[in-house]
């Protein structure tokens, strides 16, 4: 297909037949006048009176504990940068479809028209009574940590930033799984993370939270390596700046055993991957073109294992492998936050997953023959029926296990048979 029959497609897919991805549907009976003064004034004032006497009843009466705030103010949106709210809004349309398809999450998306970090956090705390929980979405970096950092600390719902910690998430577990078949330990590993935005910073924590260390990473930003002895860095830059004095991606990758690649395209050579240890791990999810071309990395290193952003090549670092599943795990024990804990039980269910026999219907999916773990399955993929009742589950037991849920699940058979419905 030529890229202009693609944008037409795209285009069209978006205007017919009806303009936009999602709508709203009512849930209870509306075909009678009995129906609707139930739905409506005399009935509703029913549970408007108990939740005031109660505001934990909202959870009870309203739709707020399925329903998620998909939030940007269109300032990092996907690899397109400051596009602008109204702009922004095909992409927050879209990430509520996936939270519908895959984890039967309603979403309103809001985009918000300031670039303010104090009036962006306002207006969510004023419109939160309305969720379950809140993702915020495509908000550049370093604002996004603030922002973040602030609402977690004020809000009692669930929040998460997903470019930050969805990608972490997401490759921590593909990390895992590759040091294995590398046979590597984590804590021994030297990591190159080109990139220092939001996903950068976010994917080198958990990393650590993983076991990696510090000493072993070498960051890069488009200046060059990020030193001890550089000016004006960021507090977030600061915190994986390097004693070593290496200034180039070409030094930081000689013997380097793992590439984290979160920036641009194609500034990754043949070369740099050559001097790379054995069996060299290749995380390039720069979008949509990543920091090496798949094929010319594998023609480049026949013992590499690697990982894109892409779907058109193995190993595709999805964020749609985490978000849905890990609010769905936190709304049903109503969690007060989306902790590490919780962040590290998705690693590792997402990591153990992708070792278990992949059913056929996966296959199909996929139109492959044999997914097996191994170099090019090293993550699930997104059409598996095992995500929504394995993910979830080891999200709610470290909500539970780490005291931030405010509802318990006890059967938990039960729960995941619910889920698989
Ligand atoms: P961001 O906050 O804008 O950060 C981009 C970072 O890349 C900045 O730190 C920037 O440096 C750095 N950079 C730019 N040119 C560079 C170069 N030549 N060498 C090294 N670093 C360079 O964006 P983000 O949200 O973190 O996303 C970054 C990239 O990762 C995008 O391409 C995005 O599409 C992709 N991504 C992929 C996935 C996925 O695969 N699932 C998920 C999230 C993000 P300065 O700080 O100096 O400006
Ligand atoms: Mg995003």
């Amino acid at each position: 297909m030529s890229e202009e029959s693609k944008r037409r497609e795209a285009l069209i897919y978006h205007a017919k037949p009806t303009p936009g991805k999602i709508k709203v549907v009512p849930t209870k009976k509306y075909a009678s006048q009995r129906d609707l003064s139930l739905a409506y004034s005399p009935g509703v004032a029913e549970p408007c009176l108990e939740i005031e006497k109660d505001k934990n009843q909202v959870y009870r009466y309203t739709a707020k504990g399925n329903l998620v705030a998909v939030i940007s103010n269109g300032t990092a949106v996907l690899g397109l940068g400051n596009i602008g709210p109204e702009a922004s809004k095909p992409v927050m349309e879209g990430k509520g479809l996936l939270f519908k398809i895959f984890a039967d999450i309603d979403v309103f998306d809001i985009e918000v028209d300031t670039e303010n970090v104090d009036a962006f956090i306002e207006t969510v705390k004023n419109i939160a009574p309305t969720f379950g929980g809140i993702n915020l979405e495509d908000i550049k970096a370093p604002e996004a940590f603030e922002i973040e950092r602030r609402l977690k600390e004020e809000l009692d719902i669930p929040v998460m930033h997903d470019d930050q910690h969805g990608t972490a998430i997401i490759s921590a577990a593909a990390l895992i799984n590759a040091l294995e078949l590398a046979n590597k330990n984590i804590e021994d590993v030297k990591i190159v993370i080109s990139g220092a935005g939001a996903a950068a910073i976010s994917c080198s924590r958990l990393y650590q939270s993983c076991g990696a260390k510090r000493e072993n990473m070498v960051m890069l930003d488009s200046k060059g390596v990020i030193r001890q002895d550089r000016d004006n860095l960021t507090s977030q830059k600061a915190e994986f700046a390097t004693h070593r004095k290496i200034d180039t991606l070409d030094e930081a990758m000689v013997d380097a055993d793992v590439f984290i690649g979160l920036s641009m395209a194609d500034i990754v050579t043949p070369e740099m991957l050559k001097t790379m240890a054995k069996d060299p791990i290749v995380f390039a999810m720069a979008n949509p073109d990543p920091e090496i071309k798949y094929q010319l990395a594998v023609d480049t290193r026949d013992d590499i294992i690697m990982a894109t952003g892409r779907s058109d090549h193995p190993n595709q670092v999805n964020n749609v492998l985490g978000f849905p599943f890990i609010f769905r795990g936190a709304l049903d024990v109503r969690a007060t936050g989306i902790n590490e804990a919780m962040k590290m039980a998705a690693v590792k269910a997402l990591a153990a997953l992708a070792k278990e026999p992949v059913p056929e219907q996966v296959n199909v999916a996929y139109e492959q023959t044999r997914l097996a773990f191994g170099r090019k399955y090293i993550i699930p993929k997104p059409f598996d029926p095992r995500l929504i009742a394995e993910i979830p589950p080891a999200v709610a037991k470290a909500a539970m296990e780490s005291g931030v849920a405010q509802t318990e699940i006890t059967d938990w058979n039960k729960y995941k048979d619910a889920l698989r419905e």
